[in-house]
């Protein structure tokens, strides 16, 4: 099935559709002549699960990361805000994790960079339908990997390069991206993208919000899970798409617990 041009996103359109069995070639590694040349100059969004990584492995707190490292462009066609890495203000635009020897977070390296070159967009919700993801094909005269031997289906790619594991634990982030909520294009006021933003991406920030504020006395917690959102970052991600699910969409993903009764007056 091709994706009508209109829901195809921005970045993605003019490039190639990959169907469901279709290959393609590529092989990249240090012996090629343009390594490092997709290192820069490039637009790479950011999911929460990325960014989380990319601050812990630098040992940096997730609004330090998000500010040093960041951009969070606005435009009228989003619903929900959007986090970009920021490449130097050199003059190749070069991303700031590459080195001499390739990328310097290899292992926590952005999703975009793991599914490169491929694309994938995930059209519009639309009721009753379950959105199904939609791959593309990069095909940039610079990278030499086009001309490989070894030839890829989009969902061997994935598999290869871990995406398929990084999406299983990102599932909650994109249903909520995907949410019937959207459909006819419905949008979040600012204070909830603000509580988007903080929940999904600034998750330092989010857990200030569960431990330093009422919210452990207005909702009911297992004393398990409290103990593990403490101290398990991805359990807290996890545990962040069913607060915006409650916050965002009024979902009952989340018990309130009952209120206190009033005091009986004795005198
Ligand atoms: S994060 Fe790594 S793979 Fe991605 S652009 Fe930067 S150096 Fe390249
Ligand atoms: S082959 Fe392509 S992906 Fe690999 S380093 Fe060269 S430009 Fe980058």
């Amino acid at each position: 099935m091709t994706v009508p041009v209109t829901e195809v996103p921005e970045a993605l359109r003019g490039k190639r559709q990959l169907s469901a069995h279709e290959s393609f070639a590529f092989s990249c590694h240090p012996g090629v002549p343009c390594f490092n040349r997709c290192c820069a100059d490039v637009n790479i969004i950011l999911t929460p699960l990325d960014v989380l990584r990319l601050a812990r492995r630098l040992e940096l707190p997730t609004r330090t990361f998000l500010d040093r490292h960041t951009l969070t462009p606005i435009t009228k066609e989003l619903h929900l805000p959007v986090v970009m890495l920021r490449m130097n203000d050199d003059e190749r635009k070069s991303c700031p994790f590459v080195g001499e020897q390739g990328c310097t977070v290899y292992e926590d390296r952005p999703w975009a960079c793991r599914m490169y070159p491929v694309g994938m967009g995930i059209p519009p919700a639309r009721a009753g339908v379950e959105p199904a993801p939609v791959y593309f094909l990069f095909e940039d005269d610079f990278c030499e990997g086009r001309c490989g031997d070894r030839r890829w289906t989009a969902e061997q790619w994935r598999a290869d390069q871990g995406v398929d594991e990084r999406d299983a634990r990102e599932a909650g982030y994109r249903a909520i991206v995907s949410h019937p909520w959207f459909i006819g294009g419905r949008t979040l006021d600012p204070k909830r993208m603000e509580m988007f933003f903080t929940a999904a991406y600034d998750l330092d920030s989010f857990r200030s919000f569960i431990f330093e504020t009422t919210f452990l006395q207005r909702f009911e917690l297992d004393a398990e899970l409290v103990e593990q959102l403490r101290s398990d970052d991805e359990a807290l991600l996890e545990f962040a798409w069913r607060w915006l699910r409650f916050a965002l969409f009024a979902e009952p993903t989340l018990t309130v617990r009952p209120a206190a009764p009033a005091q009986r007056r004795t005198s």
